[in-house]
């Protein structure tokens, strides 16, 4: 699991606040806030929830916060509903991130105060007494009706996963995402360059098809993903040497001779120069597991029933 980053550390220390994961939740004064930071140098996002979020405090409360974006170097602010999100640029000192989050936290307390504004549940808004509890991976302050409510919908959700869905029909439904990936991977090196956002489309469609597809939400689902975005990345380097086969004009071969040569290319001494095919392919997998494992691991969180859990912290 993802450590708690040096920003958000002396914080909860200081503070005496909950913390599971990259994110921390606690009160300060009367209200409640959750502060996570994925990574270092991502942005730090500040929430709170607000039980009574009329539109006319919320724009008051914006020109409050908005007028020292500056000093909090706030690049973006959000509300879902009754949920206000701060990000906060974050730089190399972790100490200065710390102080700019806790003016934040501070400047947030004395607006909600003139404006009386309550903390409110995070899941249903209600004024009900709040505790922190960590979602899945994620923490936030939730009333306890919302807690046994969410427990209920996570159990029915585990035990469906465990006997629905069918493991065959989700391993072609995430081939054939992965293909789709993989063709658009070709269109991409054709206008000459590697990103590893492609591995994370390839790696997104092969978990996506595998869910058209209905396959079983369980411990082997991540595998299947996980080789199906292997074998899209060898489809598309087998199918870029048939596509050069063809498009050689001393070569100039039919389409369906390529399609039956290409995959020699592979193991082929004779015919190929399989060390540059397969230094083509270990580009292919080092980008598909860049923009690939994040998804993988949220697999695994999912199927292993961590993303279906609510906890008191
Ligand atoms: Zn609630």
């Amino acid at each position: 699991m993802a450590k708690l980053g040096s920003t958000l550390q002396p914080l909860q220390a200081s503070w005496n606040w909950k913390q599971h994961g990259t994110s921390i939740v606690g009160k300060r004064a009367d209200w409640w806030f959750v502060i996570g930071q994925s990574g270092a140098l991502q942005p730090i996002v500040v929430s709170a929830a607000l039980a009574n979020l009329q539109p006319t405090s919320l724009e008051q409360l914006k020109a409050a916060i908005l007028a020292k974006r500056k000093l909090y170097k706030l690049s973006q602010f959000d509300n879902k509903n009754h949920v206000l999100t701060f990000s906060l640029k974050a730089d190399f000192s972790s100490a200065k991130n710390a102080e700019r989050v806790e003016l934040l936290v501070e400047d947030l307390i004395v607006s909600f105060r003139q404006l009386g504004l309550v903390s409110g549940c995070q899941l249903c808004a209600g004024e009900q007494a709040l505790h922190a509890v960590r979602i899945g991976e994620n923490t936030a302050a939730v009333c306890d009706a919302c807690h046994a409510h969410l427990e209920e919908q996570f159990s029915g959700i585990v035990e469906k996963n465990e006997v629905q869905g069918n493991y065959l029909t989700g391993l072609i439904g995430a081939l054939l995402g992965a293909l789709a990936g993989s063709a658009l991977w070709l269109l991409v090196s054709y206008l000459g360059f590697y990103a590893s956002i492609v591995g994370f489309v390839i790696a997104f469609l092969a978990q996506y098809g595998y869910r058209l597809f209905k396959g079983r939400v369980s411990r082997a689902m991540p595998l299947i993903v996980a080789v199906s975005v292997v074998l899209g990345v060898l489809a598309a380097n087998v199918a870029e040497v048939a596509i050069s086969l063809v498009q050689d004009p001393e070569i100039g071969m039919s389409w369906a001779d390529a399609i039956h040569y290409a995959p020699m290319a592979l193991y082929d001494t004779e015919l190929f120069y399989v060390g540059q095919v397969w230094g083509g392919i270990a580009i292919g997998m080092l980008f598909a597991f860049l923009g690939g494992w994040r998804t993988i691991r949220g697999l695994i969180a999912e199927t292993r029933g961590v993303t279906y859990q609510i906890e008191t912290l």
